[in-house]
């Protein structure tokens, strides 16, 4: 059995063919212009295949109430030509199979709770600290929705004592999107973060921020692993300073050998590399055909 993925960015869309071990027999990778330009390529390569189905971990905000008449559409975003936008419904009316649709991060996470390094677990996220940051949460054996979904990015931290910079979110002067994305270390500190790998300061403020993030996120989901990544988790040494930072904000107040001699198996990397994105949209395209097919 063949499965379609997509793992829909606002940069670039990564597409993906895959059997049901999660197994890639081809792959594309092209940027996102405006729907119009880049669906059609889409669709074309997802129809050289006979997929059963298809999975869409998307950029945001999504509307994923399944009893809405907009579930299915990217809602509020600046991106040219996507607001608004039905995504499912394109691709539902162009390959005639089931679409499952999920954000990006719950994905991420599904990728790795299926076929990495979350296998196995009910609770875990996944954290990307990239050009934004995004929260996939994966609760009691299923992706987080509620309300909307969550949007833990923009959890509101404390600032660093030394740290002037005005951050970069438009809605929130101290959130950790605005005061730890890559873009914001850029902004911050006056060149790019991939260029700033031998300056301490940098790291420890980043840190400072990410371990907040993180100790509140323990807190209050009670994840069994949490993965961290994106771009600015390329600078490893930041795996550490976050798994200390982490016990010391805590202050023993969670007891878990997780949060003791455990933790270098706690806060960790993907186990699928750069592909638990499109590897979980290729696991939503599965569960939306078992769903269909009545066995969920
Ligand atoms: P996106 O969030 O757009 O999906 P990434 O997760 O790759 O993509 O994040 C890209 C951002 O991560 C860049 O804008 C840059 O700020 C930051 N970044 C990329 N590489 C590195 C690196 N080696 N060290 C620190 N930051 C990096
Ligand atoms: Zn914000």
């Amino acid at each position: 059995m063949l499965i379609g993925g997509i793992e829909a960015g606002g940069t670039k869309m990564v597409c993906a063919v895959s059997d049901e071990s999660g197994q890639l027999k081809d792959r594309i990778s092209l940027p996102t212009g405006r729907p119009e330009e880049t669906l059609g390529e889409i669709a074309a390569f997802f129809q050289k295949y006979e997929i059963e189905a298809l999975g869409i971990g998307c950029f945001g905000p999504l509307d994923l109430d399944r009893g809405s008449a907009t579930y299915g559409y990217i809602t509020k975003t600046p991106k040219a030509g996507w607001e608004h936008f039905d995504i499912v419904g394109y691709f539902k009316n162009a390959l005639k199979v089931p679409v499952g649709f999920d954000t990006d991060v719950n994905g991420a996470i599904l990728g790795e709770v299926t076929w990495g390094a979350a296998k196995g677990c009910d609770c875990a996220i996944y954290i990307t600290v990239g050009t934004g940051v995004g929260v996939g949460v994966y609760s009691n054996g299923r992706l987080l929705h509620g309300l909307v979904h969550p949007e833990a990015g923009h959890i509101l931290l404390a600032r660093h004592p030394e740290d002037n910079y005005k951050g970069r979110c438009p809605f929130h002067p101290n959130c950790m999107e605005g005061l730890a994305s890559g873009p914001a270390i850029g902004e911050r500190w006056g060149k790019p973060a991939a260029e700033l790998a031998g300056c301490d300061k940098v790291w420890e403020m980043e840190a400072y921020y990410i371990a907040q993030a993180v100790a509140d996120y323990i807190v209050t989901y009670s994840p069994q692993k949490i993965i961290l990544w994106g771009g600015v988790m390329h600078q490893e040494q930041l795996f550490p300073m976050v798994r200390s930072r982490v016990r010391e904000l805590l202050n023993g107040y969670v007891h878990h050998e997780m949060l003791g001699e455990k933790i270098d198996e706690y806060i960790i990397p993907p186990a699928l590399g750069e592909d638990p994105g499109i590897l979980g949209a290729v696991r939503l395209g599965m569960l939306e055909l078992e769903l269909r097919s009545g066995d969920r």
